[in-house]
This record gives structure tokens, sequence and C-alpha cells, in this order.
């Protein structure tokens, strides 16, 4: 446990320090967040810290302060890795696994021999850092910097830069405050985060209230799509490249779509599968309510894994197989997916 070790991080940090921040690869608002907001923290304690993002991420998070110096590795590879070879501290935010950082990023971090310091969320994290602060029960990877910083004795140091940043992954990742791991304690976060100079309603309107016209469009297409298997109380909405193509796709424009099918009445397990021809592969997205474990399922059956209720997994085969495999799968879930 971290507490324990509080005091040696303390002493680490005592002096200034290069220190390289990397979220997990398709980064979303709590990868984001967390990184930029302990990087703007780290700052205001005059280390040379600097955010890695194994690759880029969606338009609705390029808003963020401090947003337009984080590194990606896909593109940017030798600058990066001179910085994570000079790096006396790594902190990975918001995965549990190196492979969570793309394949050529995680072989760098893991031949790094450099004090690693994990903070994340997420099931079964592997033990490759000297400190690891890994809580499942947490929010969000943002509500444990939070905690970090406090254990530091630093919320002093929290300004409106950091609490803009560490606001938005909470509220991203609790589906804004309404995922059972929203608890009081994230509310009390939240409001430290909103006096300390977070603007709440800027923040959701510059999430939520971006969308394009064509991923709208989308969105009605996907709708169109979804299916349900009432017996098994699970909906599922596939959404092949030509559709992509047709709407325009940009990253992060299917972010959420999920979500709709989960809001069916009745249904504990949704699932979206979206072709990408690039990768060669369907990328999935798992949701569900309760017991049954989108983490457990992933795992078992494609390749990916997560949260209890929120997981990712890929498959490698074209769509009408990777249905298939997910069709003829469920029936061995059916008790846990009949629960109340
Ligand atoms: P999403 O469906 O939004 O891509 O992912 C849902 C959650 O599962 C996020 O917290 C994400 O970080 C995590 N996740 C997605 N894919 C994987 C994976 O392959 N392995 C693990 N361990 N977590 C994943
Ligand atoms: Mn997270």
């Amino acid at each position: 446990m971290i507490k324990a070790q509080i005091p040696e991080i303390k002493a680490l940090l005592s002096t200034p320090k290069n220190i390289v921040i990397v979220p997990h690869k398709n980064p979303d608002g709590d990868a984001i967040g967390s990184t930029l907001g302990l990087c703007h923290y780290l700052k205001s304690y005059n280390h040379n810290a600097v955010v890695i993002a194994p690759n880029d991420y969606p338009d609705f998070l390029k808003w963020l302060p401090g947003e337009d110096l984080v590194l990606k590795f896909e593109s940017q590879k030798d600058q990066s890795k001179i910085l994570i070879d000079k790096a006396d501290i790594i902190f990975t935010l918001d995965f549990n696994a190196f492979h969570r950082a793309g394949e050529q990023m995680a072989a760098v971090l893991e031949a790094s021999n450099t004090t690693k310091i994990m903070i994340d969320h997420h099931q079964q994290p592997d033990n490759y850092a000297k400190y690891t602060y890994s809580d499942v029960s947490m929010s969000s990877t943002c509500e444990m910097v939070y905690n970090f910083i406090e254990m530091l004795g630093g919320t002093n140091h929290i300004d409106p830069t950091i609490a803009t940043c560490l606001y938005l992954g909470i509220m991203t990742d609790t589906g804004s405050f309404r995922f059972p791991s929203t608890t009081s304690r994230t509310h009390e976060v939240i409001g430290n985060l909103i006096n300390k100079g977070a603007n709440n309603a800027q923040i959701h309107n510059n999430i939520y209230d971006t969308n394009s016209y064509s991923r709208l469009q989308l969105l009605g297409r996907a709708l169109q799509n979804l299916k349900v298997i009432p017996e098994l109380r699970t909906a599922y909405i596939t959404i092949s490249q030509e559709e992509l193509d047709e709407f325009n796709f940009k990253k992060g424009d299917t972010e959420g779509f999920v979500n709709y099918a989960l809001s069916l009445k009745g249904i504990l397990f949704a699932a979206i599968f979206i072709e990408n021809h690039q990768d060669n592969i369907i990328k999935m997205s798992l949701r569900s309510k309760g017991e049954f474990s989108v983490n457990e399922f992933s795992r078992s059956h494609f390749n990916g894994g997560g949260h209890t209720n929120a997981a990712g997994g890929r498959s490698e085969t074209d769509m009408s197989s990777t249905i298939d495999k997910f069709i003829s799968i469920l029936p061995q879930y059916k008790q846990e997916l009949s629960q109340k």
C-alpha cells in the first residue's frame, strides 16, 4: 500500500527531477486528465515533468490546459525515447500492464530501469512499479491523483488548471457522477476541485456539447444497428468500417455509444463492435450492470479487460464471426445474466 511509502516518495520528490508521465494507449478523459493534472502539479514544484501519450486522443480533449505540450510516442519516437531514457521517475497512470501502452512504447518502458510509480484503478495490476497505488474501488485515476496529492500534503498547490484536469477525468470515468463507483468521497473531491477553480459547467460543455453533425448521424446509424437478446438481457451494436467512413469518423466519435445499449430497460450487458480496417481488428467496448464482470468476460474470450462494469477487448476475426463467437459464448453466462 502506498501510504506507508509516502515519506520515501516525498524524499524522492524533494529535489527537482526529470519526470515522465504516461497514460494508456488511446487515452480517454481520465487518462489525459490524470497525467496532465499530475504534470502541472509536479511542475509547480519545479520538476521537469512531461506527459508522453502512446498515441493521439480525441479532439474533445484538446482544450485542456497544457495539452499542446503532450508528446505522442507513435509520431515522436526519438524525442520520447530520449526523455524516457533520462527520466529519474516514470509515472504510469490509468493502466495496469505495460502492454496497455501499445507494443512499441511498452517495450521501451519495460527496458527502462528508472523508478516507476503506478497510480491506477483497473483490476489485476501487474507488479512492475517500485511504488504501486492501485485501488479498484476508485471512480477514476483522477480521484486517486487527488488522494496522492493530499497524501503528499500538496493540496495547496492545486490551482484552477490542475483542478480542471482532475475534474474532467472524474466526470468522464463516472459517466458524470452516476456510476456505482461514485462515492460521497468522489463528490467531496469534486467539491474541493470546484473550490480550487474547476469550472464545472464549462468543463461539461467542452466535453459533451461539441458534437459534430456527422457524429450524431453516426450515432443514428449505430442505434439502428442495435440488436437485443432479451432472454440473456444483452444488447449489442455493430459499426462497420464503411459506416465509419460514410460518416467521416474521427477519433472519439463512438465514445459513449455503448451506453445507449445499456440504457435499454432490463439490459444487464451491452457491447459495441467497431470494425477497424487499419489495425485489422474488431474493437469492442463492453459494459454491464450489477455482478456480471465484463473484465472477466473480456479476459477469457476477447484479449482485453478493465473493470467489473466497463472493459475493452478485441477480436482478430471479421465482424460476422466475431458476433457469432459472442453469441455462442453468452449462454455460458445465463445464470449471471438472469439476475434481478
Ligand atoms: P473502453 O471500452 O472505453 O475502451 O474501455 C473501458 C475500460 O476498460 C477503460 O477503463 C479502459 O481503460 C479499460 N480497457 C480497455 N481495453 C482494455 C484492455 O485491453 N485491457 C485492460 N486491462 N483494460 C482495458
Ligand atoms: Mn480510468
